[in-house]
């Protein structure tokens, strides 16, 4: 019995009193992304499994270790989505919206899936606001992607987020750096799973979020020197964009993605409040995605910003999220006669886009007024049979306890909500 009244692990509720902190960060992201030109996309909670395997790339701890995969009746392998980037290129292609006008600007809010170890930071279901970016090429694009992550954190007031970026290069300059890499690592004592990818992929290894293998990494081969002409260049060229734009950042050279499918930037924004997940957002370039997934080649770049470590931090920092609306008025009906008269009233006002409220659940008056408190009214009337056959009621401020009188029509008493 207690396990249905118990969430699964790795879940959480998102309660009514806290929601007003999910629609702060939920609007301000929506607008940035908008001001950038971003149109909305929400794409399905599960996808075919091998969508996950082809375009998230089959060593990342992901897809090694962390979906929720299921047989459906028909024995098709589903995945719930463990990220969103492949559903919104998988979506893009399958309509076409690549073959229109490019560069393709799109965002999203999806929850998550991952099977993982819960922990402060680290849900097996979360939520991601995502940007994704098809078909611009320019180093300025990566700085306007990275840009638009860092005015989220400048608007909702983060402070000391720290941006690290690095260029792992195409696959022409991973070559050489590749086997530099292996020969680092074979004399090393690795992870199970570290070893077991190494020959396979092992710049996969230098993300590794084991102890020991995050010891190994510090000395670990970076690739900087294997950069070829064009992924310097454009390296360079994106932190120079950055510095005009205004966003600092450092430079981190054994940062990779623990996604496969990145090619030249990569970067992620840490903060220091949220301790051992400080990870809040993360992306960089995929200029192979598109075509990985079978659709005419065209370059994608993007992030995914973790909102529940976003919160963490803002909580964390003691910022300021948009409170939630308040009750305007609650009309405590005495008698059946009032109770129409309140109904009436309390849905012409939320017609006019009042909260008003009116008893639902049959108490006293006393009752009603403390529910009205709890509500948080900002004013109260009572009606009884006096009110109807004089046709006005008592308004009261709840804050000052001032009284008004006020007549009984909707337009009265609108007016005197914004007046008084
Ligand atoms: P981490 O290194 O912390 O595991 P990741 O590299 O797996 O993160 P991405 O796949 O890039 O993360 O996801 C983008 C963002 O989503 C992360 O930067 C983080 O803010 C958030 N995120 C990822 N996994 C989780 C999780 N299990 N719980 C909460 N937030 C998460
Ligand atoms: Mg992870």
């Amino acid at each position: 019995m207690a396990l249905i009244t118990k969430a699964p692990r790795g879940t959480e509720d998102k309660l009514p009193a806290d929601i007003y902190k999910w629609h702060t960060v939920e609007k301000i992201t929506r607008a940035i992304a908008e001001s950038y030109g971003c149109k909305e996309i929400r794409t399905p909670a599960f996808e075919h499994t091998e969508l996950f395997q082809r375009g998230i790339g089959g060593t990342t701890d992901v897809v090694q270790k962390e979906m929720y995969t299921f047989d459906d009746k028909k024995g098709r392998s589903l995945t719930l989505k463990p990220e969103g980037t492949a559903g919104a290129a998988r979506a893009a292609i399958e309509h076409g919206l690549i073959a229109a006008a490019l560069p393709l600007k799109l965002f999203y809010f999806t929850s998550c899936f991952r099977y993982e170890a819960p922990q402060s930071g680290r849900l097996r279901e979360h939520r991601q606001f995502g940007v994704e970016v098809y078909g611009a090429v320019k180093p300025l694009a990566d700085a306007e992607v990275i840009c638009l992550a860092n005015d989220v954190f400048i608007q909702l007031g983060l402070k000391n987020v720290q941006l690290e970026i690095n260029s792992i290069g195409c696959s022409g300059c991973r070559g050489e750096y590749k086997k530099e890499l292996i020969d680092f690592y074979k004399q090393q004592n690795l992870c199970n799973l570290c070893s077991e990818r190494l020959e396979r992929n092992p710049m996969r290894l230098l993300d590794c979020k084991s102890d020991s293998c995050r010891e190994v990494n510090k000395n670990a081969p970076v690739i900087t020197k294997y950069l070829c002409n064009g992924c310097e260049a454009h390296f360079t060229a994106v932190k120079s964009a950055l510095t005009a734009l205004g966003v600092s950042f450092t430079e981190s050279p054994r940062l990779v993605r623990g996604l496969d499918y990145y090619t030249n930037t990569v970067f992620e924004f840490k903060s220091e409040s949220l301790g051992a997940q400080d990870t809040v957002c993360a992306g960089g370039r995929y200029d192979g995605l598109i075509a990985e997934l079978g659709g005419t080649p065209v370059a994608g770049l993007g992030f995914g910003m973790g909102l529940e470590r976003l919160i963490l931090v803002m909580q964390a920092q003691g910022l300021e999220f948009e409170p939630a609306k308040s009750c305007d008025l609650y009309i405590a009906a005495l008698d059946s006669g009032a109770e129409i008269t309140a109904a009436k009233l309390v849905k012409e006002l939320r017609e006019c886009g009042f909260w008003a409220e009116t008893d639902l659940a049959g108490r006293g008056l006393g009752a009603q007024m403390k529910y009205a408190d709890k509500l948080g009214a900002r004013f109260s009337m009572v009606l009884g049979s006096n009110e109807l056959s004089n046709g006005t009621a008592i308004i009261k401020n709840m804050q000052n306890g001032e009284k008004r009188e006020v007549g009984l029509s909707a337009e009265k008493v609108k007016l005197c909500l914004i007046e008084f």
